[in-house]
């Protein structure tokens, strides 16, 4: 049986006079607390800051959310990546709105019925706002309570997933469970970091395993399962009369949903410019062939997602003619678009 009444005085002390200054913290809002969770999944707090903030001025209650088009949101959400948070997002507040009078849940077992809402966010927002001993467990709290305790478990299988959520269930404070909860994660954060944690001036420096035992490097430990897969894109760039351009909605179930892209001609290897004059939109939309190809890039461009990555080739197609739907360069700043491409954008607008 663990005595947790140390480990958690320890840690509350370390947070209150360390704790940083985030505007999520300065509430109990379920709704703006739901979206900075959002937002901070897979992103740094620096970065997920400045979204928070656009969300919440732009959006500052979920019926304001619920009425924006989707594709607004996404375009809001723009550079964030994991677009699915976005759409779920919105979908989630379009539910609330409309089925439950605009009530965001109060309790765990309803939370974690949201789409887009796991264990983690559950646990988030029942503790912080409504108070519920649901511990929260993210990358932070893996690595913090896998060094102290020595738990040689890894963390992304199901196995360490229920144990450490045990552990944590068992930590946590009976006074304050918000806060306890974000203490863990900030300690994780800032002082028993990933790299060169701050083992000296740490507060559990005596007690701690990896630290007696020399073993920090060790833990936590993670399977590795994730397998990259390679694909292969060619965006073909239409840069047509009076400096105008073609991009299209991306459907079907993939990376990037309902955001906007160029003509896309996905293969299994680098292709030649033969594959590429045979592609049906580029047909469809020029069908007088009477436009000149080039490579933007000689190389493929390597865009790294978590399962995969996409070697892309930029073509140019520059055309005399008037395209059909086609809208001039600097409209496509209306639209949310792939970070890849508004990279590809950004540049190629500074050419001349
Ligand atoms: S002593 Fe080092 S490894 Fe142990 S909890 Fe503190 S920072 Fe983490």
């Amino acid at each position: 049986m663990i005595k947790n009444s140390h480990f958690s005085n320890t840690l509350k002390i370390w947070y209150l006079e360390n704790k940083r200054d985030l505007p999520w913290r300065k509430t109990k809002n379920p709704y703006l607390i739901w979206l900075s969770e959002i937002i901070l999944q897979q992103t740094r707090i620096a970065q997920g800051m400045l979204y928070y903030l656009k969300f919440a001025e732009k959006y500052p209650n979920i019926n304001l959310l619920a009425k924006a088009k989707e594709d607004e949101v996404l375009k809001l959400w723009q550079g964030l990546g994991y677009y699915s948070r976005a759409r779920n997002l919105h979908k989630t507040a379009i539910h609330i709105t409309d089925n439950l009078q605009g009530k965001f849940p109060n309790c765990y077992n309803e939370l974690i019925k949201l789409k887009g809402v796991g264990d983690y966010t559950a646990s988030a927002i029942s503790s912080i706002c409504f108070n519920e001993f649901s511990a929260t467990v993210d990358g932070n709290v893996y690595r913090f309570l896998s060094r102290y305790f020595g738990i040689s478990t890894p963390i992304n299988s199901s196995k360490g997933q229920k144990e450490f959520k045990e552990l944590a269930q068992l930590l946590i404070s009976n006074q304050n469970p918000g806060d306890h909860n974000q203490a863990m994660m900030e300690f994780g954060a800032l002082v028993c970091k990933p790299k060169k944690p701050d083992c000296y001036v740490c507060s559990f420096e005596n007690s701690c395993y990896a630290m007696q035992k020399n073993k920090i490097e060790m833990l936590p430990v993670k399977e590795n399962k994730i397998k990259i897969k390679k694909r292969y894109f060619n965006y073909l760039i239409i840069n047509s009369k009076n400096e105008k351009t073609f991009i299209q909605k991306r459907i079907g179930n993939d990376i990037w949903r309902n955001l906007y892209e160029f003509i896309l001609h996905e293969s299994n290897a680098e292709v030649s410019i033969k594959e590429i004059v045979n592609n049906q939109v580029l047909q469809k939309l020029l069908p007088n062939n009477s436009y000149q190809i080039s490579k933007y890039n000689e190389k493929p461009i390597i865009h790294k997602l978590t399962h995969q990555h996409l070697f892309t080739t930029f073509w140019i197609i520059d055309t005399n003619e008037n395209v059909n739907q086609s809208i001039s360069w600097e409209k496509t700043a209306n639209f949310a678009l792939p970070t890849l491409i508004q990279n590809f954008v950004d540049k190629y607008k500074k050419r001349d």
